[in-house]
């Protein structure tokens, strides 16, 4: 066990805070500030301070269980194993490969995403993975595709934002989910720069804002092209940037003249002079940012509303230019790497496409198998937890809570318990734990050593601080284990230095290309991390073939629009790597084949599901701070309980006359998929037409009970943010 303090990074967030852990003389670690990294410089938040109660012993779990005679009883690791791979090896013969299932995270570290991909399709042979990072993120990741032609939560880093003149922060809420990222809209607004932020509900976050517009849930899409609508009929179109460095603005434009400033007022309930001040301030000359996270993501046009935004910033030549551009703001703690390598649905690692044949060609020379034996794209998260129990027959699920994050969530928990077979790992039983045959208690953060990409692409080393109570394995043992009783022997290490060096290979020449990343280069010097894409030099890579096809974004630049202004640092310009990797990206070309940015022409169309006479209410869904996701560590600490001890419905002083309920009273919120009942809390920061309910409960006060599972034709994202309900007094207290 390390005797040394050990600089590591927070497990919760995509934020990635650095702290160092200290042992302490009666066993466990405590949490040290680390002013020198630079995103957080020291600051973090309860959850992260409190982030070693979950390393207790007291809370988690230290022996396998095996399901026997209705209840889960304490088992041995070989008898565990051999039950589910013997489970695995029956229902493949039985009802073949695609009738196994894999069930990801955005929380697993790059190395257990990567390997997880590779054993659903190398030792399974299935397609059907997914993770639950599509919950998270996978809107704006569609629609940097289309519009860069790469996604990266961030294409700068964090500290360009005080920086920058104007951010409008579209849907998202750092106050409350990631607390230390405040300070850089605080100091964009000391500098003199502006914010505006757009949510339904008065946040802590719109507290500090310069402008703070309240669209009706599931409207920013036509919020964002009401003001496209302005800045063309101002005359405040670049169009310079539009000419050299962007296609297809003639049909967006043509889409968002459309849009009527009027007619957007009637639909969002923004009125026109805020539109107006909203077009001011972002079009303000010099530099501007547009940052969205889940509420327009977690829609079943979430594709298209980031797409909106994105084509706000280039037609006022906002992306790919110093302090500019557009980002999301990802939620998990390895949302970005989760995404890269290899667990999701369509693709493989390095961020390539599973139907594409080169990609498949590498990394199955990677991998040493046929690529022809590789399985095509899968279904996505949600569809494949609706196949459960009949397509779908046995399941593999490392480090998701479904039961409680999950849309329509009543009818995911009863897929789950319909399912012949349930294998769980997981830290503590959580709720889909509970359900399982077997679980498996695996090891956490501090207890291994892995990376994961931050909302920045900022690649980071977490570092083994302590040794894992006795009894408890790592994911990667877990993998290794199934494998060689599945007959592959080879290709599953337990070392996550060995993966990693395996992942670099495989992402080698991608658009996610790591190659250049080594545990040692991340342990150098602050420990600050590497961007990518990061392309090697050849001489550090086995396979200097690869190396040497540089990564699709690192190739030099011919014709197209040239370099734009420095200052900023720029795109590595070959295939050569910088001391940083790549913080910043687009300043010389889009990662699209002219290297330009796309326009995506989009329209409003309503919510999958409005309001009518027997559900007159919006509900939107997010989170506390005190409480992480599905809340399965958080919910057992301590001090995060009782900041935030359960859920509660909030609600306008208005619909609170109009239900008659007072503050605290119990109230039952009904939607076409299930009820939630929670204590009322009455605030004037919230729409009169939409009660707000977290997300971190189970049981009675589970919002997801209620949640649409209507899918993003494009990201397969369910619609989270916004649906029906009636909201009605409940008898009793919640
Ligand atoms: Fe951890 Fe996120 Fe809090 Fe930072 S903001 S301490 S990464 S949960």
């Amino acid at each position: 066990m390390p005797t040394a303090s050990t600089p590591t990074h927070c497990p919760y967030c995509a934020l990635q805070c650095g702290m160092a852990l200290s042992p302490l003389p009666t066993g466990g670690v405590e949490v040290v500030e680390r002013p020198d990294f630079p995103v957080n410089r020291g600051a973090l938040c309860g959850k992260g301070r409190s982030a070693p109660a979950v390393l207790s012993s007291g809370v988690r779990l230290t022996t396998p269980l095996v399901r026997s005679g209705g209840s889960l009883v304490p088992a041995g690791w070989e008898e565990a194993l051999d039950l589910i791979a013997g489970e695995f090896a029956r229902v493949r013969a039985a009802h073949g490969a695609d009738a196994l299932g894999v069930f990801g995270g955005g929380g697993l570290t790059n190395e257990k995403a990567y390997a997880l991909g590779k054993f659903a399709r190398v030792v399974l042979g299935t397609s059907q993975i997914d993770y639950n990072g599509r919950f998270c993120m996978s809107s704006a990741a569609a629609a940097g595709i289309k519009a860069f032609g790469l996604d990266r939560g961030l294409p700068f880093p964090m500290e360009d934002i005080p920086r920058t003149g104007c951010v409008i922060l579209v849907g998202s809420n750092p106050a409350e989910s990631m607390p230390p990222a405040l300070r850089f809209f605080d100091e964009l607004r000391e500098n003199g720069g502006t914010l505006i932020v757009v949510d339904p509900r008065r946040t802590r976050t719109a507290e500090h804002a310069d402008l703070h517009l309240a669209p009706r849930p599931g409207t920013d899409l036509a919020l964002a092209l009401g003001l496209l609508h302005l800045i063309v009929a101002e005359g405040r179109i670049d169009e310079e940037y539009v000419r050299e460095r962007t296609t297809g603005w003639e049909d967006a434009r043509a889409a968002a003249m459309a849009h009527w400033p009027e007619y957007v007022e009637r639909i969002t309930g923004v009125s026109v002079p805020q539109l107006r001040q909203a077009v001011r301030l972002f079009c303000e000359p010099g530099a501007a940012m547009v940052l969205t996270a889940r509420g327009p993501e977690q829609q079943s046009k979430g594709t298209d509303t980031v797409g909106a935004w994105i084509n706000l910033c280039l037609a006022t030549g906002r992306a790919g230019r110093p302090f500019s551009g557009y980002g999301c703001l990802t939620g998990q703690g390895n949302g970005q790497g989760g995404r890269e390598h290899g667990q999701k649905a369509d693709q493989l690692p390095g961020y390539r496409k599973l139907d594409d044949p080169a990609a498949r060609r590498h990394v199955a020379e990677v991998w040493g198998v046929d690529p022809d034996s590789l399985p095509g794209p899968g279904r996505s998260a949600y569809e494949l937890l609706d196949a459960l129990g009949s397509d779908v027959r046995s399941l593999l699920l490392m480090g998701s809570n479904p039961v409680v994050s999950a849309p329509r969530a009543a009818h995911v928990e009863e897929r789950i318990r319909s399912l012949d077979f349930l294998a769980v790992c997981d830290v503590v039983l959580s709720e889909t734990a509970a359900l399982a045959d077997v679980v498996l208690p695996v090891t956490q953060w501090a207890e291994e050593t892995g990376t994961t990409t931050s909302l920045e692409g900022r690649v980071l080393l977490r570092r083994r601080a302590l040794t894992a109570p006795d009894g408890v394995r790592s994911d990667l043992e877990v993998l290794h284990g199934l494998a060689a009783r599945l007959g592959v022997e080879k290709g599953f290490p337990t070392d996550p230095e060995e993966v990693f060096e395996e992942l670099r290979r495989a992402s080698a020449g991608g658009i996610a290309d790591y190659s250049g990343i080594s545990y040692r280069r991340l342990a150098e010097g602050a420990g600050e991390g590497v961007f990518w894409p990061c392309p090697a030099d050849p001489a550090d890579l086995e396979d200097p073939k690869a190396a040497e096809a540089g990564s699709e974004l690192t190739e030099p630049v011919d014709g197209g629009a040239g370099p734009r202004d420095g200052g900023a640092g720029r795109q590595d310009g070959g295939a050569g790597r910088q001391e940083r990797g790549t913080p910043r990206l687009f300043l010389d070309r889009f990662a699209t084949e002219d290297g330009r940015a796309r326009f995506v022409p989009v329209s409003h169309r309503p919510a999958a599901e409005e309001p009518d006479e027997d559900y007159p209410v919006l509900l939107t869904t997010g989170r506390v701070v005190a409480q992480y996701q599905s809340g399965a560590q958080t919910r057992r600490v301590d001090e995060l309980n009782a900041a935030a001890p359960g859920p509660f419905v909030e609600l306008h002083p208005r619909l609170a006359a109009r239900l008659g309920a007072a503050e605290g009273d119990a109230l039952a919120v009904v939607s076409r998929r299930g009820r939630a009942v929670a204590p009322a809390r009455i605030t004037p920061g919230i729409r009169p037409d939409t009660v707000f309910m977290p997300f971190h409960w189970p049981g009675e006060g589970r919002a997801n009970s209620l949640t649409n599972p209507a899918l993003d034709p494009t990201s397969r994202m369910p619609e989270f943010k916004v649906c029906a309900v009636r909201v009605e007094k409940a008898a009793g207290t919640p």
